[in-house]
């Protein structure tokens, strides 16, 4: 190949990724600040990114045969389990087998298949060794440790965790917690495995990532697809048989109370939108009594998040979630939806679909819904900018993290709707993570009340700042100073959140120096 094509600048414009959608902002808001051009250069890739492989053995299954197929085993008599706890159903429509499920049942097999009380005919599949690829990106730790969540879905990928570990930096720096930035997870879709599959599944995780983290390396917290439970595992895997297992509590956030968790966590992300929330109003003069908004998502942050702002006197008018949407205009109770959703064994998809108290309608329908706010509380990029241009409300507060595309943004402007942005609207969760790994390292346990207070001032604070910086208006208070953060010009809300972090993680490269 002749020299001079291999030295030829490319004409084509680098390809669009999630990651350079993410870091659009970031740009924006370091052009707008003037961000020293070396920060800017360590800022703009992440300090590492891990790919490894967690292999398991998966469990037998019953897997359900078509109308057709069951024909063939018309005359099969029905095989009754008689330990209902040996079999366990997942939501794409298979049975695990658990332990000694058929032991001592009066079991009908043919050619492989049975059929149980439901009618169904079944295959008995062996179980499978089955592979999945994990990740685990370390954006930056000027600030401190890496700190970010681990996510189990079918739709992950290096770009995806590239976005989400930038997107912890800033939110930690914005908060205003000695935290970097990291993010991680299994790409899984964890409804179609059993209990104790994903035990084993998460054990091998950490055996894996154990040599990457610790309580001063890097942080892990449960994020989509994640839990408590699932934190424990982490936990019981990175320091079991260390000698000072004790002092290791702190690696993982997020945990149970009763093994060193912080009151607070489990809500914390939904009582920190609340909170912004509250703000954006209290600013205008404003309550929440008899606000109405829509919910995108019904998992944690979106089910606490409806519940608070109940609590605070707004109405929760519909909910949209990956199966559907529920809408009463009079009103959907939260904390009834919670119960109908997380404690009703026969709701296998943990759904808001099917609720007595409300009717359904279409995704369409939902983002056209006439409210005062909008929370989405799920998945990424899905405020598009054909939804924003459709949208009828008046507050968009950012729950999820990245739901609002740049395209979407720009819409959004021109509506003037107003956004709460990502990195502090769902910060609750990681300033609460950071009050359970001081907890840790200091051995006490916080009251929820404590918790609860320190978290309101805490965002409420650096919401101020960010609306200070937004309208160019330095000032200190009682609660707080945005003197050494405003540019001298107005921005936009999301890129004076931007312009936010970056300025504190700047303080740090600028002050510390660069090791060379
Ligand atoms: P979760 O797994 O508890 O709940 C996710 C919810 O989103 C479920 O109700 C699911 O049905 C819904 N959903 C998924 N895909 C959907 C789709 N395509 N359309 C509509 N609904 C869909 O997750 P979570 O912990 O509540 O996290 C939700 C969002 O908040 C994520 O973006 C996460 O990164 C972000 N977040 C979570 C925390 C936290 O502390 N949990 C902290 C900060 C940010």
């Amino acid at each position: 190949m002749p020299e001079e094509t291999f030295m030829r600048a490319p004409t084509q414009q680098p390809r669009k990724t999630l990651y350079t959608e993410a870091m659009e902002i970031f740009d924006r808001a370091a052009d707008a600040m003037g961000l020293d051009r070396r920060v800017r250069l360590e800022l703009e890739e992440p300090d590492y990114e891990h790919i490894f492989y967690v292999t398991t053995k998966l469990k037998d299954r019953l897997v359900p045969v078509s109308a057709e197929e069951a024909k063939k085993f018309a005359d099969l008599t029905v095989t009754k389990v008689r330990d209902a706890n040996g079999m366990e159903r997942l939501a794409d429509g298979k049975i695990i087998l658990n332990g000694k499920a058929l032991l001592g049942s009066d079991v009908s097999v043919r050619a492989g298949h049975l059929r149980l009380d439901d009618g169904q005919v079944y295959q008995l599949v062996p179980g499978d060794i089955a592979r999945f690829k994990a990740y685990r990106v370390q954006h930056n730790q000027a600030r401190g440790p890496y700190k970010g969540g681990i996510r189990y879905h079918r739709e992950v990928s290096l770009d995806l965790f590239k976005a989400l570990s930038a997107e912890m930096t800033w939110k930690t720096a914005i908060a205003d917690v000695p935290f970097g930035g990291g993010k991680g997870g299994i790409q899984i879709d964890p409804r179609q495995y059993g209990k104790e599959e994903l035990q084993t599944i998460s054990l091998r995780f950490m055996y894996k990532l154990k040599s990457l983290i610790g309580p001063n390396i890097d942080i892990p917290a449960p994020d989509v697809g994640t839990n408590g439970e699932i934190m424990a595992l982490f936990l019981r895997q990175y320091s079991d048989g260390e000698r000072e297992r004790h002092n290791q509590r702190g690696v993982i956030t997020g945990k149970d109370v009763r093994i060193g968790g912080s009151e607070g966590r489990t809500k914390a992300t939904g009582q920190g939108c609340a909170y912004c929330i509250e703000d954006y109003f209290a600013d205008r003069g404003e309550t929440l009594k008899g606000k109405t908004f829509i919910v995108q998502g019904f998992g944690n942050v979106g089910s606490w998040g409806s519940l608070i702002l109940q609590n605070m006197g707004a109405r929760l008018l519909a909910v949209n979630d990956s199966d559907g949407t529920i809408y009463n205009p009079d009103g959907i109770d939260a904390a009834d939806l919670m119960k109908y959703v997380n404690e009703n064994p026969k709701n296998l998809k943990r759904s808001v679909l099917g609720y007595p108290g409300a009717q359904t309608m279409s995704k369409a329908d939902f983002w056209q819904l006439k409210a005062d706010i909008a929370l989405p509380a799920a998945l990424g990029g899905e405020i598009t900018a054909e939804i924003a241009e459709k949208l009828n409300v008046k507050l968009i507060a950012e729950g999820a993290n990245g739901p609002t595309t740049p395209d979407a943004d720009r819409v959004l402007e021109k509506k003037k709707i107003d956004i709460i942005p990502d990195i502090i609207c769902n910060a609750g969760g990681v300033t609460v993570s950071y009050y359970e790994w001081i907890q840790n390292k200091r051995m006490e346990a916080w009251t929820e009340k404590d918790v609860d207070a320190r978290l309101e001032l805490a965002l409420k604070k650096n919401y101020r700042i960010i609306r200070d910086i937004s309208r160019n208006t330095p000032r200190k208070t009682d609660m707080h100073d945005s003197r050494p953060y405003t540019i001298g010009k107005t921005v936009d809300t999301r890129c004076a959140a931007m312009v936010l972090a970056l300025k504190r993680i700047e303080a740090h490269y600028m002050l510390e120096g660069f090791s060379q």
